[in-house]
């Protein structure tokens, strides 16, 4: 007993984990989401990936302690409802939770694929040994998990710990996808690296991720430019780092974290990006609040969310 299944559901693949009580994957495998199949064709994929997983580790349903489920998107986890998710269309409404257990009787959860990341790293990656500590991801968007004396924090309608949306101007500012302008997101994430890039080059600067860009700049072309020295590059990632650290020290301001982890495939950066984060929590955050914070990178990288997931069942 204690084996669970994790699956983190995103805009291309779906992952699905059997993971072990102390946070090892047995079992993974990995199936893609054809969103444009209409979500029925998802569940249907997601129900014979299951059944595989049970079939190869030669498990009966009952012996699964329970299943979790991380989507990217707006969640009512105590009715097991993806509400909304933005990156995979035709998920409106999809009462997930009672679809899988009425399919294998196994106990379901479904929560924020953020979150779900958090309670990995919680409880087997950087967050190990937290009480409070704040995971986020910079990726596409920047999103977090919050745990607040070892428990998520998911608000009065699930929706806490839209870091992205943290706004840095009064007025103005760069137009963001949740309508308003002004937010972190829109200022740094992996877009507004390309934008930034791409700005660079129209005002005539010759850059290394000029000649690596094939043809498109990506975030991870201006972060080989950056990590060879290319001096543009490396501006791109300090604003970015500097506009991040901004976030984050209301972030520790005004919960006075012990620990911020930061995950993602724009984190994947390194110190490029880790650097202006700290240099920017150390000048502006309160000093009690900032002496008590470490910044750290993420443990998991993509096995978070499933480990997450797979946990929901006992720590939702
Ligand atoms: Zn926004």
């Amino acid at each position: 007993m204690g084996q669970r299944i994790g699956i983190d559901v995103g805009g291309t693949n779906v992952k699905i984990a059997l993971v072990s009580d102390r946070g090892k994957i047995i079992y993974s495998n990995s199936i893609p989401t054809r969103a444009e199949m209409g979500y029925e064709h998802t569940i249907n994929s997601m129900k014979d990936a299951v059944r595989d997983l049970l079939k190869e580790t030669k498990l009966e349903p009952k012996q699964i302690e329970g299943m979790g489920f991380g989507f990217p998107g707006q969640i009512d986890c105590q009715k097991g409802v993806v509400r909304l998710a933005p990156n995979i269309p035709g998920w409106v409404n999809v009462p997930i939770a009672e679809i899988m257990e009425k399919e294998f009787g196994i106990p379901t959860r479904v929560d924020n694929d953020v979150r779900t990341a958090a309670l990995g790293e919680l409880n087997y990656g950087a967050g190990v040994g937290c009480q409070n500590m704040v995971c986020i991801t910079v990726g596409t968007g920047i999103g977090s998990g919050i745990v607040i004396n070892g428990k998520l924090v998911r608000g009065a309608s699930n929706a806490a710990g839209e870091l992205g949306h943290i706004k840095l101007t009064m007025d103005g500012g760069p137009l963001c996808g949740c309508g308003d302008r002004g937010c972190l997101e829109a200022y740094a994430s992996g877009p507004s690296i390309v934008a930034l890039a791409e700005e660079y080059i129209k005002g005539g600067k010759s850059t290394k991720y000029r000649e690596l860009a094939n043809p498109e700049i990506t975030p991870y072309i201006v972060a080989v430019a950056a990590k060879e020295g290319d001096p543009v590059a490396r501006q791109i990632f300090k604003i970015m780092g500097e506009y991040i650290g901004m976030g984050l020290v209301n972030v520790v301001n005004l919960l006075n974290p012990e620990k911020i982890i930061i995950g993602g495939g724009v984190a994947d950066a390194g110190d490029i990006l880790f650097n202006p984060i700290k240099g920017t929590i150390q000048r502006r955050a309160m000093t009690i609040q900032k002496e008590a914070v470490e910044i750290v990178p993420a443990q998991l990288g993509n096995t978070a969310g499933v480990i997450g997931a797979s946990l929901l069942i006992t720590q939702g």
